[in-house]
């Protein structure tokens, strides 16, 4: 049964998981490299390891041991802007395989499966 074109824009599909690595295609960090921490399916966002940095000014708080000053942290990037590396090809497409009656996402330049 095919899915309406309400459901899919309703419900974006997200191959990319947490612990994936992943490389960046576009954008400001282009070339960057690193494992997703979160993933946001309803907007098609991710935090993804040392990608995106953005300064944070922080306030001292001596009771919870917070030094002052800037700190660097992850900020969301949008999952168009990423593809999921495959240990053999670099960054590739993901296509899908069912293996028994497992569905795994597979590497559609070499076909190897992308679960670990
Ligand atoms: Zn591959």
């Amino acid at each position: 049964m095919a899915a309406t074109t309400s459901e899919t824009t309703r419900r974006r599909r997200v191959d990319i998981r947490r612990n994936d690595e992943v490389k960046v295609i576009t954008g400001r960090d282009k070339g960057k490299q690193g494992r997703v921490l979160r993933v946001f399916p309803d907007e098609g966002k991710a935090l993804v390891e040392h990608v995106m940095m953005s300064k944070k000014h922080v306030r001292p708080n001596p009771q919870r041991n917070v030094k002052g000053g800037i700190a660097e942290q992850e900020s969301k990037i949008s999952l168009s802007n990423v593809m999921l590396m495959c240990g053999a090809c670099g960054p590739v497409r993901i296509g899908h395989e069912t293996r028994g009656d497992r569905k795994v996402r597979i590497c559609k330049k070499c076909g190897t499966t992308l679960e670990k």
